[in-house]
């Protein structure tokens, strides 16, 4: 089977799919990258066939899915706060930035 139609899936170990990718090799970098994070994770890798890839169960957000034990919500649900307030706190420094540079303070002059 040719690399083609191979894909690299992520999954918990009840099954669930939380990252499905393609194994093209125009996409090797990017592979490597998800991959190391889904390791990292906790998560198991498998290479298969792209068809077994898209019939597999997936999770929901944050991979989340039914399996979840409540202490696994937990956590789960601590990540997606941690993850919101950071993509909130890039925001708001975009914003910071954006006004800088509409409103440029005057240079402070030194006597
Ligand atoms: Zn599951």
């Amino acid at each position: 089977m040719s690399a083609e139609s191979m894909a690299y899936v992520a999954h918990k170990s009840c099954g669930c799919v939380v990252m499905v990718h393609s194994d093209k090799p125009q996409y090797a970098k990017d592979v490597a990258r998800e991959l190391a994070a889904c390791v990292r994770d906790g998560y198991i890798i498998e290479r298969v066939p792209v068809e077994t890839a898209s019939a597999l169960p997936w999770t929901e957000s944050y991979g989340r899915c039914s399996h979840d034990s409540p202490a696994e919500a937990k956590q789960r649900e601590a990540r997606k706060q941690r993850n919101e307030a950071t993509e909130k706190r890039k925001e708001e420094k975009y914003q910071r930035a954006l006004e800088n540079l509409r409103n440029p303070k005057p240079p402070t002059v030194i006597a």
